[in-house]
């Protein structure tokens, strides 16, 4: 299956640790467009990888080493592939063949399975990289290509949601007595979480989630801001529940009885407070930034050029010059060449002006968002009326 294909239920596993936590968010994340991420798309590609060297191993007759050498070739040729990444689905590969070995008789394999855990979770489907399943164990594989942060296999819902849904399809051909879960992510430490519970705690899970879908799917129960369930919730910079909760943790120091200086301890709590805070305005900028350029209106706020920076047009022409206004070599060159912001550092304003000035061009800076009371003029990025027309004029007279 490509996985650029793969269908994502409202109520996805991926997502179940949000939902679970925070009900209303996955129908207040379908109001925002999901715009997708390099590092996504790079967790796509390896996971292609993945599979045709899963298919290869336990599929040989109908997907021998040509194909697997011809897919591959395919593979290589987009724009995010890294050679690294063979490594790294190699690491998975194994894993996954010495859990197979370690099944008493030869287990069946399931890779990139469709599961449907809509008996717990309204419409809940998704696609599980590998499940095994034999000898009363029903274990299930996910591949992780993220090396920002570890996913732990203890209690992950993710990794349930797929467990109940591949119970459901095979309980009829194999009895289950025991859940295997494992998560690999060999760019993280050591690389492997794992986890294992009876299939009765597996279905008590199945009730309490039952519950908690039932609300999800109707955008209902309680908005719980969470650092876990906040951290990729698409809503997070809107969040009005975030934003109060963060608000209220910025601007409303509890004063009431305690002593003047705050302690130790609350230096420490602060400041981790602090980081969900921080973490929450930088969201707040980025939004207003893109509205900002979009034209839009954010009250008391503009999108102005960032601040440039200066570089030398010719430094040969420019060191020239330099010598010959009797400037000493040695204060001209480092390891590389001394920017202009540097050489005005060392030889003073006026110097600099007089020896430099000229060789120096502007270079335009990103798009900051300031307050409107900063004396740059504002900009956007939408094509005015008068640029439009300038550029036809261009065209006609070329
Ligand atoms: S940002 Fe946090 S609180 Fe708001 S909807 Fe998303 S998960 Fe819930």
């Amino acid at each position: 299956m490509g996985h650029e294909e793969r269908a994502h239920a409202l109520l996805s596993a991926s997502n179940a640790h949000r939902w679970l936590v925070c009900t209303p968010s996955a129908r207040l994340e379908e109001q925002i467009p999901d715009t997708g991420s390099d590092a996504a798309r790079e967790g796509t590609l390896a996971h292609e990888l993945a599979e045709l060297k899963l298919r290869n191993y336990f599929f040989t007759v109908d997907f021998g080493k040509t194909k697997l050498a011809r897919a591959i070739g395919k593979l290589k040729k987009e724009g995010l592939w890294d050679d690294e990444m063979m490594g790294y689905t190699d690491t998975y590969l194994d894993y996954v063949k010495a859990t197979a070995l370690g099944f008493k008789n030869i287990p069946t394999a399931r890779i990139e399975a469709r599961v449907d855990f809509g008996a717990w979770v309204p419409e809940g489907f998704g696609t599980a990289d590998c499940i095994l399943i034999g000898g009363g164990i029903l274990h299930v594989i996910d591949f992780k290509y993220g090396k920002g942060v570890a996913v732990s296999a203890e209690g992950n819902p993710q990794m349930a949601l797929y467990a109940l849904g591949a119970y459901e399809a095979f309980k009829i051909l194999y009895p289950v007595e025991t859940i295997r879960m494992s998560i690999v992510q060999p760019r993280i430490g050591d690389g492997v979480s794992e986890w294992e519970c009876s299939l009765k705690e597996l279905l008590a899970f199945g009730e309490y989630v039952k519950e908690k879908a039932a609300l999800a799917i109707k955008g209902e129960g309680e908005f719980v801001p969470d650092e876990k369930a906040c951290r990729f919730c698409r809503a997070k910079g809107r969040c009005r529940a975030r934003s109060e909760e963060k608000a209220r943790l910025a601007f409303s120091p509890d004063y009431g009885k305690k002593p003047p200086l705050i302690s130790n301890e609350e230096v420490g709590e602060y400041l981790r407070q602090g980081i969900g805070v921080a973490k929450w305005v930088s969201d707040l900028q980025e939004i207003a930034l893109k509205e900002c350029l979009a034209g839009k209106e954010i009250p008391g706020w503009k999108a102005v050029e960032g601040r440039g920076s200066r570089e030398w047009k010719d430094p040969d022409a420019a060191f020239k010059a330099l010598a010959e206004g009797g400037i000493d070599e040695a204060l001209l060159w480092e390891r590389r060449p001394v920017t202009p912001p540097a050489l005005e550092k060392i030889l003073g304003k006026k110097e600099f002006k007089e020896l430099a000035a000229g060789c120096v061009i502007q270079k335009p800076g990103k798009p900051a968002l300031v307050q409107e009371s900063d004396s740059r003029p504002a900009v956007t990025n939408k094509v005015t009326a008068k640029e439009a027309f300038k550029e036809t004029e261009g065209i006609k007279n070329e």
